[in-house]
């Protein structure tokens, strides 16, 4: 990632689009979604689809619209799906999108950490204070417990593996 981000960001925080998987959205439903509801365009910064495919909605250097309180300092991801066909809060992302998730936020975190030598809170949007939904319906914490750092640097990963939002 090339990319210059100006905005201070101190945290990365995971949707679902809660959608069952059955549905194969991406960036420009969710825009019109987004727009429908009297945003100027889509709320999050990128969209993974079901099969991967990573998708980029708002610019990096504008801020999102995706977590009340928060929007100004972080960086919204969403997954596609989230919840079963009763519209039920379910863990039920594709490998792929995890996959990507990991990339995607590794990515974020080197370019982050050499642009504003920072490393970030990744969270999901339920592991907010105040938030009463589900959403991402997953632990991103025990979820990041299992992963490696992509290429952090080495006296990163300690930090990388024990984030979580303190405030
Ligand atoms: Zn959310």
């Amino acid at each position: 990632m090339s990319e210059t981000i100006i905005r201070l960001i101190t945290t990365i925080i995971i949707h679902c689009s809660a959608t069952p998987p059955s549905m194969d959205i991406g960036a420009a439903d969710i825009d019109r979604w987004h727009r429908l509801d009297g945003y100027f365009k889509i709320g999050y910064h990128y969209v993974i689809r079901r099969d991967g495919t990573v998708e980029t909605g708002r610019p990096l250097n504008r801020a999102g619209a995706h977590a009340r309180g928060h929007n100004h300092d972080s960086i919204g991801i969403v997954l596609v799906g989230g919840v079963d066909e009763e519209f039920i809060a379910e863990k039920n992302f594709t490998e792929e999108q995890l996959n990507v998730l990991h990339d995607l936020i590794t990515d974020l975190q080197l370019t982050i950490y050499r642009q504003q030598t920072r490393m970030v809170d990744i969270i999901g949007h339920r592991d907010l204070p105040g938030v009463a939904k589900d959403c991402p319906s997953m632990d991103i914490e025990a979820w990041l417990e299992k992963q490696d750092g992509g290429d952090l640097p080495p006296e990163k990963l300690h930090q990388w593996k024990t984030i979580r939002f303190k405030k």
